[in-house]
C-alpha cells in the first residue's frame, strides 16, 4: 500500500519524500487547494489534497489524500 512519510512545514504545505509513480524520477510535493464546491444550494470552498510531480508535472491523488478529500467534502455537506 502507498503510505509515504509526511512532514509538515511551517507554511502548512505537506512535503512527502516520495517518487512519482508516473515517471519514476520526479519528486512529489503535496499541495492543498481550496476548490469551489456546491451542495444543496450552498456554495463554499473545500480543501482538496493532491501531489504534483516536479519532474513530469502529473497531478496525483493517493489513497491517503483521497480519504482526506472525501472527509472534507462530507464535512462541507454537513454529514459529519
Ligand atoms: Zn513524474
Amino acid at each position: 500500500m502507498f503510505r509515504p512519510a509526511i512532514a509538515y512545514s511551517s507554511n502548512g504545505i505537506i512535503h512527502r519524500m516520495t517518487t512519482c509513480p508516473v515517471c519514476q524520477s520526479g519528486e512529489l510535493t503535496h499541495h492543498i487547494e481550496a476548490r469551489p464546491a456546491e451542495w444543496e444550494g450552498r456554495t463554499g470552498l473545500v480543501d482538496l489534497h493532491y501531489s504534483i510531480c516536479d519532474g513530469c508535472g502529473s497531478e496525483i491523488v493517493d489513497q491517503a489524500q483521497s480519504v482526506l478529500n472525501k472527509a472534507n467534502i462530507l464535512a462541507f455537506r454537513g454529514d459529519l
